[in-house]
């Protein structure tokens, strides 16, 4: 969606993934500092971000369930309009890696309408590398069939946090 603003385009990014995965948090860690919270607000929320990408300025507007996802109550309102969805687990918690596939994947089948929209697995939480439940190879493997792009990091050190949401972004600039 091309703009007269300050800004050359505007996309419509989106968090999932099962609650406890960090996306609240990945969310805080590319706008701000990381801070551990454990009271989830409850509802739909969203944060607008500028950031300068491959010499473009975008905004992103990023849509965090911010816990409405434990009632299973996500629905197509808020998934319309998409450029880009990050699915999130957890690299410590397997059930929130086949949930991806089993639940979430499947949930972006029936609500996503943009075609074109652009996705990204992420596994968060690799700094707790002693309580991996996942590897990275099942991540890329897992990637693939969904026809994502994949990413590794943490909201807690930040790292990778800013890669993810600028790889994606560039991958939507990619799009016709
Ligand atoms: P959400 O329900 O998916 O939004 O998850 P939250 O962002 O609320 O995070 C759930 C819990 O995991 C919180 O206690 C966070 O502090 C913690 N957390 C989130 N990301 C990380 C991370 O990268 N590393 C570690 N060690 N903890 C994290």
């Amino acid at each position: 969606q091309q703009s007269n603003e300050n800004y050359d385009f505007s996309f419509k990014i989106l968090l999932i993934g099962d609650s406890g995965v960090g996306k609240s948090s990945l969310l805080i860690s590319f706008i701000s500092a990381y801070s551990a919270h454990s009271a989830p607000t409850i509802g739909v929320d969203f944060k607008i971000h500028l950031l300068t990408v491959g010499g473009k300025r975008l905004k992103l507007t990023i849509w965090d369930t911010a816990g409405q996802e434990r009632f299973r109550t996500l629905t197509s309102s808020y998934y319309r309009g998409a450029h880009g969805i990050i699915l999130v687990y957890d690299v410590t918690q397997r059930e929130t890696f086949t949930n991806l596939s089993d639940v979430w994947a499947k949930e972006v089948e029936l609500y996503s309408t943009n075609q074109d929209c652009v996705k990204i697995l992420v596994g968060n939480k690799v700094d707790l590398e002693s309580k991996r439940a996942v590897s990275k190879e099942e991540g890329i493997e897992l990637a693939k069939e969904l026809g994502c792009m994949f990413i590794e990091c943490s909201a807690k050190t930040r790292q990778n946090v800013q890669q993810c949401f600028e790889d994606l972004a560039l991958k939507i600039m990619e799009v016709p």
